[in-house]
Protein backbone atom coordinates (compact mmCIF):
# COMPACT_ATOMS: atom_id res chain seq x y z
CA UNK A 1 0.00 0.00 0.00
CA UNK A 2 0.76 3.70 -0.77
CA UNK A 3 1.04 6.73 1.52
CA UNK A 4 -1.29 7.80 3.96
CA UNK A 5 -3.03 10.96 3.33
CA UNK A 6 -4.18 13.37 5.94
CA UNK A 7 -6.45 16.45 6.29
CA UNK A 8 -5.52 19.79 5.95
CA UNK A 9 -6.82 22.37 8.30
CA UNK A 10 -5.40 25.98 8.83
CA UNK A 11 -1.94 25.31 7.54
CA UNK A 12 -1.72 22.06 10.00
CA UNK A 13 -1.52 18.13 8.36
CA UNK A 14 -2.99 15.98 10.64
CA UNK A 15 -5.22 12.74 11.31
CA UNK A 16 -8.99 12.83 11.89
CA UNK A 17 -9.84 13.11 15.33
CA UNK A 18 -11.27 9.85 15.82
CA UNK A 19 -8.37 7.85 13.65
CA UNK A 20 -10.62 6.95 11.17
CA UNK A 21 -9.42 6.36 7.64
CA UNK A 22 -10.55 4.65 4.16
CA UNK A 23 -8.77 2.95 1.78
CA UNK A 24 -8.42 4.39 -1.79
CA UNK A 25 -8.53 1.54 -4.67
CA UNK A 26 -7.54 0.84 -7.96
CA UNK A 27 -10.48 0.07 -9.96
CA UNK A 28 -8.26 -1.65 -12.82
CA UNK A 29 -6.74 -4.05 -10.10
CA UNK A 30 -8.06 -3.54 -7.04
CA UNK A 31 -4.87 -2.65 -5.19
CA UNK A 32 -5.04 -0.73 -2.51
CA UNK A 33 -3.60 2.83 -3.43
CA UNK A 34 -3.58 4.67 -0.14
CA UNK A 35 -5.10 5.45 3.01
CA UNK A 36 -6.88 8.83 3.44
CA UNK A 37 -7.88 10.17 6.79
CA UNK A 38 -11.38 10.35 7.19
CA UNK A 39 -13.05 13.70 9.10
CA UNK A 40 -16.29 13.76 11.04
CA UNK A 41 -18.05 16.72 11.47
CA UNK A 42 -15.76 18.70 13.86
CA UNK A 43 -12.76 18.61 11.61
CA UNK A 44 -15.18 19.92 8.87
CA UNK A 45 -16.12 22.66 11.52
CA UNK A 46 -12.86 23.38 12.30
CA UNK A 47 -11.61 23.40 8.64
CA UNK A 48 -14.56 26.57 8.09
CA UNK A 49 -13.50 28.33 11.41
CA UNK A 50 -10.37 28.80 9.65
CA UNK A 51 -11.37 29.71 6.30
CA UNK A 52 -13.47 32.42 7.54
CA UNK A 53 -10.08 33.79 10.04
CA UNK A 54 -7.95 33.56 7.08
CA UNK A 55 -10.58 35.23 4.76
CA UNK A 56 -9.63 38.48 6.83
CA UNK A 57 -6.38 38.62 5.93
CA UNK A 58 -6.59 36.89 2.15
CA UNK A 59 -9.45 39.25 0.84
CA UNK A 60 -7.19 42.34 1.45
CA UNK A 61 -3.79 40.78 0.54
CA UNK A 62 -3.25 42.82 -2.68
CA UNK A 63 -4.03 41.67 -5.97
CA UNK A 64 -0.64 41.27 -7.08
CA UNK A 65 0.87 38.93 -4.01
CA UNK A 66 -2.28 36.70 -4.62
CA UNK A 67 -1.74 36.47 -8.52
CA UNK A 68 2.28 35.89 -7.49
CA UNK A 69 1.39 33.10 -5.47
CA UNK A 70 -0.79 31.24 -7.48
CA UNK A 71 1.37 31.47 -10.08
CA UNK A 72 4.16 29.71 -7.93
CA UNK A 73 1.74 27.14 -7.00
CA UNK A 74 1.21 26.48 -10.75
CA UNK A 75 4.93 25.91 -11.10
CA UNK A 76 5.39 23.24 -8.52
CA UNK A 77 2.66 21.81 -9.84
CA UNK A 78 3.98 21.30 -13.50
CA UNK A 79 7.29 20.56 -11.56
CA UNK A 80 5.25 17.21 -9.78
CA UNK A 81 2.78 16.42 -12.99
CA UNK A 82 4.78 13.32 -13.85
CA UNK A 83 4.07 12.18 -10.36
CA UNK A 84 0.58 13.25 -10.01
CA UNK A 85 -0.16 11.98 -12.93
CA UNK A 86 0.49 8.30 -12.27
CA UNK A 87 -1.43 8.77 -8.86
CA UNK A 88 -4.26 10.11 -10.94
CA UNK A 89 -4.25 7.10 -13.27
CA UNK A 90 -4.18 4.63 -10.01
CA UNK A 91 -6.65 5.67 -8.19
CA UNK A 92 -9.07 6.60 -11.71
CA UNK A 93 -8.33 4.23 -13.91
CA UNK A 94 -7.80 6.63 -16.57
CA UNK A 95 -5.26 6.05 -19.54
CA UNK A 96 -1.94 7.93 -18.54
CA UNK A 97 -2.13 10.35 -21.48
CA UNK A 98 -5.54 11.22 -19.81
CA UNK A 99 -3.90 11.81 -16.54
CA UNK A 100 -1.63 14.44 -18.30
CA UNK A 101 -4.21 16.06 -19.97
CA UNK A 102 -6.38 17.03 -17.13
CA UNK A 103 -3.44 18.21 -15.10
CA UNK A 104 -1.93 20.27 -17.95
CA UNK A 105 -5.02 22.00 -18.34
CA UNK A 106 -5.80 22.40 -14.33
CA UNK A 107 -1.73 24.27 -14.54
CA UNK A 108 -3.38 26.61 -17.45
CA UNK A 109 -6.53 27.58 -15.73
CA UNK A 110 -4.50 28.39 -12.28
CA UNK A 111 -2.45 30.65 -14.31
CA UNK A 112 -5.32 32.16 -16.45
CA UNK A 113 -6.86 33.00 -13.09
CA UNK A 114 -3.83 34.84 -11.54
CA UNK A 115 -3.68 36.87 -14.10
CA UNK A 116 -7.43 37.67 -13.92
CA UNK A 117 -7.15 38.56 -9.88
CA UNK A 118 -5.09 41.82 -11.61
CA UNK A 119 -7.81 42.37 -13.68
CA UNK A 120 -10.16 43.03 -11.19
CA UNK A 121 -11.77 46.30 -11.37
CA UNK A 122 -14.90 47.91 -9.94
CA UNK A 123 -16.17 50.83 -11.61
CA UNK A 124 -17.25 54.73 -10.43
CA UNK A 125 -20.36 56.81 -11.66
CA UNK A 126 -21.42 60.02 -11.04
CA UNK A 127 -25.29 60.39 -9.48
CA UNK A 128 -28.69 60.18 -11.90
CA UNK A 129 -30.57 62.41 -10.01
CA UNK A 130 -28.20 64.07 -7.41
CA UNK A 131 -24.55 65.78 -6.47
CA UNK A 132 -23.54 62.28 -5.45
CA UNK A 133 -20.24 59.40 -6.36
CA UNK A 134 -21.81 55.81 -7.01
CA UNK A 135 -18.70 53.45 -6.51
CA UNK A 136 -19.31 49.59 -7.72
CA UNK A 137 -17.14 47.38 -5.21
CA UNK A 138 -16.52 43.96 -6.89
CA UNK A 139 -15.56 41.75 -3.55
CA UNK A 140 -15.51 38.56 -2.61
CA UNK A 141 -18.15 35.99 -1.53
CA UNK A 142 -15.98 34.89 1.65
CA UNK A 143 -15.85 31.23 2.58
CA UNK A 144 -16.01 28.82 -0.55
CA UNK A 145 -17.47 24.80 0.05
CA UNK A 146 -16.02 23.04 -2.91
CA UNK A 147 -17.44 19.81 -3.36
CA UNK A 148 -16.25 17.88 -6.42
CA UNK A 149 -16.65 14.31 -8.38
CA UNK A 150 -13.93 11.17 -9.09
CA UNK A 151 -14.29 12.03 -12.73
CA UNK A 152 -11.81 14.88 -13.42
CA UNK A 153 -10.41 15.24 -9.72
CA UNK A 154 -8.04 17.87 -10.50
CA UNK A 155 -9.43 20.01 -13.19
CA UNK A 156 -12.98 20.55 -11.94
CA UNK A 157 -11.52 21.84 -8.70
CA UNK A 158 -9.02 24.22 -10.50
CA UNK A 159 -11.92 25.29 -11.95
CA UNK A 160 -13.17 26.73 -8.65
CA UNK A 161 -10.11 27.63 -6.93
CA UNK A 162 -8.61 29.00 -9.52
CA UNK A 163 -10.90 32.16 -9.68
CA UNK A 164 -12.10 31.96 -5.61
CA UNK A 165 -8.78 32.79 -4.67
CA UNK A 166 -7.66 34.96 -7.55
CA UNK A 167 -10.75 37.31 -6.38
CA UNK A 168 -9.75 36.43 -2.46
CA UNK A 169 -12.03 34.01 -1.49
CA UNK A 170 -10.57 30.91 1.19
CA UNK A 171 -11.71 27.51 0.62
CA UNK A 172 -12.53 24.09 2.48
CA UNK A 173 -12.28 21.56 -0.23
CA UNK A 174 -13.74 18.18 0.16
CA UNK A 175 -12.36 15.59 -2.47
CA UNK A 176 -14.18 12.72 -3.76
CA UNK A 177 -13.70 9.96 -1.67
CA UNK A 178 -12.68 7.25 -4.74
CA UNK A 179 -10.11 9.19 -6.08
CA UNK A 180 -9.02 12.12 -3.29
CA UNK A 181 -5.11 11.63 -4.16
CA UNK A 182 -4.21 13.52 -7.03
CA UNK A 183 -6.53 16.62 -5.42
CA UNK A 184 -4.63 16.58 -2.79
CA UNK A 185 -1.38 16.49 -4.25
CA UNK A 186 -2.34 19.72 -6.60
CA UNK A 187 -3.59 21.59 -2.91
CA UNK A 188 -0.39 20.79 -1.44
CA UNK A 189 1.51 22.59 -4.36
CA UNK A 190 -0.55 25.62 -2.65
CA UNK A 191 0.62 24.81 0.42
CA UNK A 192 4.28 25.05 -0.80
CA UNK A 193 3.63 28.07 -2.12
CA UNK A 194 3.64 29.53 1.03
CA UNK A 195 -0.41 30.04 0.81
CA UNK A 196 -1.25 31.73 4.28
CA UNK A 197 -2.19 28.56 6.21
CA UNK A 198 -6.38 28.31 6.66
CA UNK A 199 -6.74 29.88 3.02
CA UNK A 200 -7.21 26.23 1.37
CA UNK A 201 -8.24 23.77 3.76
CA UNK A 202 -8.46 19.73 3.10
CA UNK A 203 -11.08 17.68 4.52
CA UNK A 204 -11.75 13.79 2.70
CA UNK A 205 -14.07 12.08 4.27
CA UNK A 206 -17.90 10.44 3.22
CA UNK A 207 -19.90 13.22 0.99
CA UNK A 208 -23.31 12.54 3.62
CA UNK A 209 -20.98 13.80 6.69
CA UNK A 210 -18.43 16.10 5.58
CA UNK A 211 -19.84 17.48 2.32
CA UNK A 212 -23.17 18.06 4.82
CA UNK A 213 -21.35 19.95 7.33
CA UNK A 214 -20.05 22.22 4.72
CA UNK A 215 -23.57 22.95 2.42
CA UNK A 216 -25.42 23.53 6.28
CA UNK A 217 -22.89 25.47 8.42
CA UNK A 218 -23.76 29.03 8.00
CA UNK A 219 -20.15 30.03 7.72
CA UNK A 220 -19.93 28.64 4.00
CA UNK A 221 -21.32 31.52 1.60
CA UNK A 222 -20.79 29.54 -1.43
CA UNK A 223 -21.26 26.35 -2.50
CA UNK A 224 -19.14 25.24 -5.58
CA UNK A 225 -20.42 21.81 -6.63
CA UNK A 226 -20.06 19.49 -9.47
CA UNK A 227 -21.20 15.96 -9.21
CA UNK A 228 -24.89 14.08 -9.37
CA UNK A 229 -28.19 15.78 -10.29
CA UNK A 230 -29.41 14.04 -6.98
CA UNK A 231 -26.88 15.31 -4.88
CA UNK A 232 -26.97 18.87 -6.48
CA UNK A 233 -30.69 18.80 -5.99
CA UNK A 234 -30.41 18.11 -2.30
CA UNK A 235 -27.42 20.90 -2.09
CA UNK A 236 -30.11 23.41 -3.75
CA UNK A 237 -32.88 22.73 -1.23
CA UNK A 238 -30.33 23.31 1.96
CA UNK A 239 -28.37 26.06 0.19
CA UNK A 240 -31.38 28.02 -0.43
CA UNK A 241 -32.64 28.02 3.60
CA UNK A 242 -29.70 30.47 4.10
CA UNK A 243 -29.29 32.09 0.56
CA UNK A 244 -26.01 30.67 -0.46
CA UNK A 245 -24.92 31.33 -3.38
CA UNK A 246 -24.34 27.75 -5.12
CA UNK A 247 -22.83 26.86 -8.94
CA UNK A 248 -24.43 23.71 -9.22
CA UNK A 249 -22.66 21.75 -12.31
CA UNK A 250 -24.64 18.04 -12.33
CA UNK A 251 -25.29 15.36 -14.82
CA UNK A 252 -26.04 15.53 -18.67
CA UNK A 253 -26.88 13.49 -21.36
CA UNK A 254 -25.41 15.13 -24.55
CA UNK A 255 -26.79 14.48 -27.98
CA UNK A 256 -24.52 14.19 -30.95
CA UNK A 257 -26.52 15.26 -33.89
CA UNK A 258 -25.34 13.89 -37.41
CA UNK A 259 -26.80 16.06 -40.08
CA UNK A 260 -27.45 15.33 -43.92
CA UNK A 261 -24.74 16.81 -45.20
CA UNK A 262 -22.09 16.12 -42.42
CA UNK A 263 -18.60 15.23 -43.20
CA UNK A 264 -17.96 11.36 -42.17
CA UNK A 265 -14.36 11.72 -41.87
CA UNK A 266 -14.47 14.22 -39.26
CA UNK A 267 -17.75 13.26 -37.21
CA UNK A 268 -17.11 9.56 -36.66
CA UNK A 269 -13.94 9.96 -34.98
CA UNK A 270 -15.27 12.93 -33.53
CA UNK A 271 -18.70 10.71 -31.87
CA UNK A 272 -15.97 7.51 -31.25
CA UNK A 273 -13.77 10.20 -28.69
CA UNK A 274 -16.82 11.67 -26.85
CA UNK A 275 -18.50 8.35 -26.46
CA UNK A 276 -15.79 6.37 -24.53
CA UNK A 277 -13.06 8.75 -23.81
CA UNK A 278 -12.43 8.10 -20.11
CA UNK A 279 -15.19 4.99 -20.79
CA UNK A 280 -17.81 7.51 -21.32
CA UNK A 281 -17.69 8.58 -17.59
CA UNK A 282 -17.61 12.59 -18.50
CA UNK A 283 -20.63 14.85 -17.85
CA UNK A 284 -20.06 16.09 -21.52
CA UNK A 285 -19.88 12.39 -23.14
CA UNK A 286 -22.06 11.85 -25.98
CA UNK A 287 -24.91 9.67 -24.58
CA UNK A 288 -27.27 9.79 -27.90
CA UNK A 289 -26.19 9.93 -31.26
CA UNK A 290 -28.63 11.03 -33.63
CA UNK A 291 -27.50 10.32 -37.18
CA UNK A 292 -29.61 11.38 -40.50
CA UNK A 293 -31.42 8.59 -42.39
CA UNK A 294 -29.66 8.73 -45.48
CA UNK A 295 -25.74 8.55 -43.36
CA UNK A 296 -27.12 5.98 -41.13
CA UNK A 297 -25.70 3.00 -42.34
CA UNK A 298 -22.35 4.33 -43.31
CA UNK A 299 -22.06 5.84 -39.79
CA UNK A 300 -22.68 2.74 -37.72
CA UNK A 301 -20.57 0.70 -40.28
CA UNK A 302 -17.81 2.94 -39.84
CA UNK A 303 -18.47 4.19 -35.72
CA UNK A 304 -19.41 0.44 -34.77
CA UNK A 305 -15.55 -0.77 -36.59
CA UNK A 306 -13.39 2.13 -35.06
CA UNK A 307 -15.56 1.35 -31.67
CA UNK A 308 -14.19 -2.26 -31.80
CA UNK A 309 -10.64 -1.37 -32.52
CA UNK A 310 -10.31 0.81 -29.36
CA UNK A 311 -7.39 -0.09 -26.98
CA UNK A 312 -8.89 -1.25 -23.73
CA UNK A 313 -6.13 -1.45 -21.00
CA UNK A 314 -4.86 -0.57 -17.63
CA UNK A 315 -3.81 3.05 -17.90
CA UNK A 316 -0.42 2.89 -16.75
CA UNK A 317 0.86 -0.16 -18.25
CA UNK A 318 -0.41 1.00 -21.95
CA UNK A 319 -0.28 5.33 -21.12
CA UNK A 320 -1.85 5.62 -24.80
CA UNK A 321 -4.92 3.13 -24.32
CA UNK A 322 -8.20 5.05 -25.72
CA UNK A 323 -9.90 3.74 -22.75
CA UNK A 324 -9.69 2.46 -18.75
CA UNK A 325 -12.16 1.04 -16.34
CA UNK A 326 -14.84 2.23 -14.56
CA UNK A 327 -14.56 3.62 -11.31
CA UNK A 328 -16.52 0.83 -9.46
CA UNK A 329 -19.18 -1.84 -9.50
CA UNK A 330 -21.76 0.66 -9.10
CA UNK A 331 -20.87 2.31 -12.56
CA UNK A 332 -20.79 -1.23 -13.77
CA UNK A 333 -24.16 -2.19 -12.59
CA UNK A 334 -25.50 1.05 -14.17
CA UNK A 335 -24.20 0.20 -17.64
CA UNK A 336 -24.86 -3.69 -17.27
CA UNK A 337 -28.82 -2.27 -16.32
CA UNK A 338 -29.17 0.64 -19.28
CA UNK A 339 -27.91 -2.73 -21.84
CA UNK A 340 -30.32 -5.34 -20.48
CA UNK A 341 -33.04 -2.96 -20.63
CA UNK A 342 -32.41 -2.05 -24.06
CA UNK A 343 -31.58 -5.54 -25.14
CA UNK A 344 -35.20 -6.83 -23.46
CA UNK A 345 -37.35 -3.90 -25.21
CA UNK A 346 -35.61 -4.77 -29.24
CA UNK A 347 -32.21 -3.15 -29.47
CA UNK A 348 -28.97 -4.61 -31.19
CA UNK A 349 -25.60 -4.80 -29.95
CA UNK A 350 -23.55 -3.95 -32.82
CA UNK A 351 -20.08 -4.62 -31.00
CA UNK A 352 -18.91 -4.63 -27.57
CA UNK A 353 -21.58 -5.59 -24.84
CA UNK A 354 -20.01 -7.25 -22.44
CA UNK A 355 -16.36 -6.83 -20.53
CA UNK A 356 -12.92 -7.66 -22.48
CA UNK A 357 -11.54 -11.27 -22.22
CA UNK A 358 -7.83 -11.59 -21.06
CA UNK A 359 -6.18 -12.23 -17.57
CA UNK A 360 -5.10 -8.64 -17.15
CA UNK A 361 -8.74 -7.44 -17.00
CA UNK A 362 -10.07 -10.39 -14.46
CA UNK A 363 -10.14 -7.54 -11.72
CA UNK A 364 -10.82 -4.95 -12.73
CA UNK A 365 -14.06 -2.91 -13.75
CA UNK A 366 -13.08 -2.80 -17.43
CA UNK A 367 -16.16 -2.97 -20.14
CA UNK A 368 -15.95 -2.79 -23.78
CA UNK A 369 -16.55 0.32 -25.90
CA UNK A 370 -20.69 -0.56 -27.00
CA UNK A 371 -22.48 0.38 -30.43
CA UNK A 372 -26.07 -0.20 -30.14
CA UNK A 373 -28.93 0.19 -32.71
CA UNK A 374 -32.59 -0.11 -33.04
CA UNK A 375 -33.12 1.80 -30.00
CA UNK A 376 -36.34 4.09 -28.64
CA UNK A 377 -36.63 6.83 -26.74
CA UNK A 378 -38.57 5.27 -23.79
CA UNK A 379 -35.32 3.15 -22.65
CA UNK A 380 -33.09 3.67 -19.94
CA UNK A 381 -30.37 4.10 -21.86
CA UNK A 382 -31.81 7.49 -23.85
CA UNK A 383 -33.79 8.50 -20.63
CA UNK A 384 -30.96 8.59 -17.96
CA UNK A 385 -27.45 9.08 -17.73
CA UNK A 386 -25.51 6.36 -18.49
CA UNK A 387 -22.01 7.11 -17.62
CA UNK A 388 -20.73 4.58 -18.91
CA UNK A 389 -18.93 3.26 -23.00
CA UNK A 390 -22.50 2.58 -24.26
CA UNK A 391 -23.37 4.73 -27.52
CA UNK A 392 -27.20 3.89 -29.13
CA UNK A 393 -27.39 5.23 -32.48
CA UNK A 394 -31.24 6.04 -33.83
CA UNK A 395 -31.90 8.15 -37.21
CA UNK A 396 -34.07 11.41 -37.83
CA UNK A 397 -35.85 12.65 -40.82
CA UNK A 398 -36.02 16.28 -40.56
CA UNK A 399 -33.70 18.96 -39.05
CA UNK A 400 -36.82 20.24 -36.59
CA UNK A 401 -37.29 16.12 -35.69
CA UNK A 402 -33.74 16.18 -34.34
CA UNK A 403 -33.90 19.51 -32.33
CA UNK A 404 -37.21 18.01 -30.78
CA UNK A 405 -35.57 14.57 -30.19
CA UNK A 406 -32.08 16.30 -28.71
CA UNK A 407 -34.49 18.27 -26.11
CA UNK A 408 -35.99 15.23 -25.11
CA UNK A 409 -34.61 14.89 -21.78
CA UNK A 410 -34.62 16.57 -18.61
CA UNK A 411 -30.45 17.39 -19.35
CA UNK A 412 -28.82 20.62 -20.82
CA UNK A 413 -25.33 20.48 -20.19
CA UNK A 414 -23.79 19.76 -23.86
CA UNK A 415 -24.73 19.28 -27.24
CA UNK A 416 -22.66 18.30 -30.88
CA UNK A 417 -24.03 19.51 -34.16
CA UNK A 418 -21.74 18.13 -37.33
CA UNK A 419 -23.19 19.75 -40.98
CA UNK A 420 -21.44 21.88 -43.29
CA UNK A 421 -24.24 24.09 -43.46
CA UNK A 422 -23.90 27.89 -41.55
CA UNK A 423 -27.83 28.07 -41.38
CA UNK A 424 -28.39 24.56 -40.36
CA UNK A 425 -25.69 25.02 -37.33
CA UNK A 426 -27.34 27.86 -36.20
CA UNK A 427 -30.54 27.00 -36.50
CA UNK A 428 -29.65 24.00 -34.11
CA UNK A 429 -27.52 25.83 -31.84
CA UNK A 430 -30.25 28.09 -31.14
CA UNK A 431 -32.65 25.49 -30.49
CA UNK A 432 -30.83 22.92 -28.52
CA UNK A 433 -31.84 23.09 -25.14
CA UNK A 434 -27.93 22.92 -23.75
CA UNK A 435 -25.45 25.07 -22.13
CA UNK A 436 -22.50 24.46 -24.68
CA UNK A 437 -22.98 23.38 -28.41
CA UNK A 438 -20.37 22.13 -30.56
CA UNK A 439 -20.97 22.68 -34.21
CA UNK A 440 -18.46 20.16 -36.11
CA UNK A 441 -15.86 20.18 -32.51
CA UNK A 442 -16.64 17.28 -29.83
CA UNK A 443 -15.13 19.92 -26.86
CA UNK A 444 -17.20 22.66 -25.18
CA UNK A 445 -14.41 23.60 -22.71
CA UNK A 446 -12.40 26.45 -23.57
CA UNK A 447 -10.91 28.34 -20.68
CA UNK A 448 -11.90 31.34 -21.59
CA UNK A 449 -16.15 30.50 -22.78
CA UNK A 450 -18.73 29.95 -19.97
CA UNK A 451 -19.12 26.13 -19.08
CA UNK A 452 -22.80 25.20 -17.83
CA UNK A 453 -25.84 23.74 -17.60
CA UNK A 454 -29.77 24.02 -18.70
CA UNK A 455 -32.20 22.36 -17.04
CA UNK A 456 -31.47 19.56 -14.74
CA UNK A 457 -27.60 20.13 -15.40
CA UNK A 458 -27.34 22.53 -13.14
CA UNK A 459 -27.56 26.50 -12.03
CA UNK A 460 -24.27 29.03 -12.73
CA UNK A 461 -21.38 28.31 -14.94
CA UNK A 462 -17.54 28.20 -14.98
CA UNK A 463 -14.83 29.35 -16.42
CA UNK A 464 -14.36 32.38 -18.55
CA UNK A 465 -14.85 35.87 -16.44
CA UNK A 466 -18.40 34.43 -15.87
CA UNK A 467 -16.92 32.01 -13.67
CA UNK A 468 -14.43 34.94 -11.69
CA UNK A 469 -17.88 36.68 -11.18
CA UNK A 470 -19.17 34.01 -9.64
CA UNK A 471 -17.08 34.50 -6.76
CA UNK A 472 -18.03 38.13 -6.25
CA UNK A 473 -20.39 39.93 -4.54
CA UNK A 474 -21.28 43.46 -6.16
CA UNK A 475 -21.40 46.52 -3.55
CA UNK A 476 -22.78 50.28 -4.71
CA UNK A 477 -21.68 52.64 -2.47
CA UNK A 478 -22.84 56.77 -2.74
CA UNK A 479 -21.25 59.44 -1.60
CA UNK A 480 -22.32 63.10 -1.43
CA UNK A 481 -20.24 64.99 -3.34
CA UNK A 482 -19.93 68.26 -1.91
CA UNK A 483 -17.17 71.04 -1.90
CA UNK A 484 -14.80 70.30 1.44
CA UNK A 485 -15.29 72.67 4.91
CA UNK A 486 -11.86 75.01 4.73
P1 LIG B 1 -21.95 12.55 -6.46
O1 LIG B 1 -22.27 11.23 -5.92
O2 LIG B 1 -22.99 13.60 -6.45
O3 LIG B 1 -20.64 13.03 -5.66
C1 LIG B 1 -19.99 14.25 -5.96
C2 LIG B 1 -19.36 14.80 -4.70
O4 LIG B 1 -20.38 15.14 -3.76
C3 LIG B 1 -18.44 13.80 -3.98
O5 LIG B 1 -17.35 14.49 -3.44
C4 LIG B 1 -19.35 13.26 -2.89
O6 LIG B 1 -18.65 12.76 -1.78
C5 LIG B 1 -20.11 14.52 -2.52
N1 LIG B 1 -21.38 14.29 -1.83
C6 LIG B 1 -22.16 13.18 -1.83
N2 LIG B 1 -23.25 13.39 -1.06
C7 LIG B 1 -23.17 14.64 -0.57
C8 LIG B 1 -23.99 15.44 0.28
N3 LIG B 1 -25.13 14.99 0.79
N4 LIG B 1 -23.61 16.70 0.56
C9 LIG B 1 -22.46 17.19 0.05
N5 LIG B 1 -21.63 16.48 -0.75
C10 LIG B 1 -21.98 15.23 -1.05
O7 LIG B 1 -21.46 12.44 -7.97
P2 LIG B 1 -20.40 11.42 -8.58
O8 LIG B 1 -21.05 10.13 -8.80
O9 LIG B 1 -19.15 11.47 -7.80
O10 LIG B 1 -20.07 12.11 -9.99
C11 LIG B 1 -20.68 11.76 -11.17
C12 LIG B 1 -21.73 12.81 -11.54
O11 LIG B 1 -21.10 14.07 -11.67
C13 LIG B 1 -22.36 12.54 -12.90
O12 LIG B 1 -23.74 12.73 -12.80
C14 LIG B 1 -21.73 13.57 -13.80
O13 LIG B 1 -22.50 13.93 -14.91
C15 LIG B 1 -21.55 14.71 -12.86
N6 LIG B 1 -20.53 15.64 -13.37
C16 LIG B 1 -20.94 16.87 -13.83
C17 LIG B 1 -20.02 17.75 -14.37
C18 LIG B 1 -20.44 19.10 -14.88
O14 LIG B 1 -19.58 19.95 -15.09
N7 LIG B 1 -21.73 19.36 -15.08
C19 LIG B 1 -18.67 17.39 -14.44
C20 LIG B 1 -18.30 16.13 -13.97
C21 LIG B 1 -19.24 15.27 -13.43
P3 LIG B 1 -18.19 11.20 -1.72
O15 LIG B 1 -17.22 11.04 -2.83
O16 LIG B 1 -17.59 11.08 -0.38
O17 LIG B 1 -19.43 10.40 -1.91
Amino acid sequence: MGKEYQLLINGLWKESESGETFDVVNPANMDVVARCAKAGQEETVQALEAAQKAFETWRFTPARERSNLMHKAAAIFRQRIDTIARLLTLEHGKPLQDSFKELAFSADVIDYYAEEARRLLGSHFEGDAGPTHSFVFQQPLGVVAAITPWNFPVDLLSWKVGPGLAVGCTFVVKPPSQAPLAAIEFLRCFEDACFPPGVINIVTGSGSVVGAEMVTHPISRKIAFTGSTQTGLWIAEQAAKQLKHVSLELGGSAPFVVCKDADLDLAVPQALRRSFSHTGQICISVNRIFVHEDLADEFIRRFAESASKLRVANGLKEPDADMGPMIDQNGLNTVLDHLQDAIANGAEVVTGGKPPAGEEYEHGYFFLPTVLTKVTRDMKVMREETFGPIAPISTFRTIDEAVEMANDTPYGLAAYVFTNDLDTAMYMAERIEAGGIGVNVNDITDIRGPFGGMKMSGVGRELGKVGLDSYLETKHVRVLRRKPRE
